[in-house]
């Protein structure tokens, strides 16, 4: 509340000094030894709740949605899945080699993490929406119609984002179409484990509609347990991972606070023989 009459009154140049301040006060409130942070760096005694209830996120039990305890970083504002990210990306040492990644629609965390230690090419982007500040570094782009060439990049990053998308069975194949041979595409999307189908109506078109039926205002669909055959339809090889299954098999003792529900789709691009 407070932070959003800020947000409002402050002139452009005194929103970052402020917003800098106000977090690192709530990081010295919050400091403690239950979790740690990696993007801050600093262990705190709790993290944040954030998301938001609708009852169909409820009812359709959704995994990557809905309110969560200690989902957001008092320190900086991260949240479960860009901490989730980071915990995938480095133990699997994704960020090892010098690659070509795009990240599409970037969580402003992993978007800083990334921009500083891919060891390569680093390239964000978003489509432009009126009103939506775009950092210089960031590219506006249009995901069903992507401008690389074919074969571009070693790794695709696209969070929460097919579930926006009109046609995504158009932009998953564009994610394909610039991922290299041999590349991965890391392809989050909220999902109900109770659905067989993907759920779209494009009669559907109001806020409220949406909210009812997808569990957000601005998705258009909500993404069932073929979602991993839509990704194959264009021609992924899917692998999933569970949380559970990376904290058993980590030597990791730090408690990220990662949202033990989360699956990761990672759809790869075969090498052509
Ligand atoms: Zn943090």
């Amino acid at each position: 509340m407070i932070t959003s009459l800020l947000k409002s009154v402050l002139p452009p140049a005194l929103k970052r000094p402020t917003k800098k301040l106000y977090l690192g006060f709530r990081a010295l409130f919050y400091i403690g030894n239950s979790f740690f942070c990696p993007y801050c760096k600093k262990s705190y005694r709790k993290m944040l709740s954030g998301g938001f209830d609708l009852p169909v996120i409820k009812t359709m039990q959704i995994i990557g949605a809905g309110r969560r305890k200690n989902m957001v970083c008092p320190g900086c504002n991260s949240t479960d899945r860009d901490r989730l990210m980071y915990f995938f990306l480095e133990k699997n040492k994704l960020l090892k080699n010098n690659i070509s990644l795009l990240h599409i629609a970037p969580e402003p965390s992993l978007g800083t993490f990334l921009k500083s230690n891919v060891n390569g090419l680093y390239i964000s982007g978003a489509k432009y929406h009126e009103g939506v500040y775009y950092h210089d570094s960031m590219k506006i782009i249009d995901i069903e119609a992507l401008t690389f060439e074919s074969n571009s990049f070693d790794m695709v990053i696209c969070n929460h984002v097919l579930e926006h998308v009109a046609d995504d069975h158009q932009a998953m194949a564009e994610i394909y179409r610039v991922l290299k041979s041999g590349g991965a595409a890391i392809l989050q999307v909220p999902w109900s484990p109770l659905l067989e189908t993907t759920y779209e109506d494009p009669s559907i078109i109001d806020q409220i509609g949406r909210e009812k039926h997808f569990g957000q205002f601005d998705h258009v669909r909500l993404y069932g347990m073929d979602y991993r055959k839509r990704l194959e339809n264009v021609g992924f090889h899917v692998s999933t991972f569970s949380v559970q299954d990376l904290l058993e098999t980590t030597i990791e003792k730090k408690n990220f606070a990662l949202n033990p529900k989360e699956i990761i789709f990672v759809g790869r691009k075969q090498t052509t023989r």
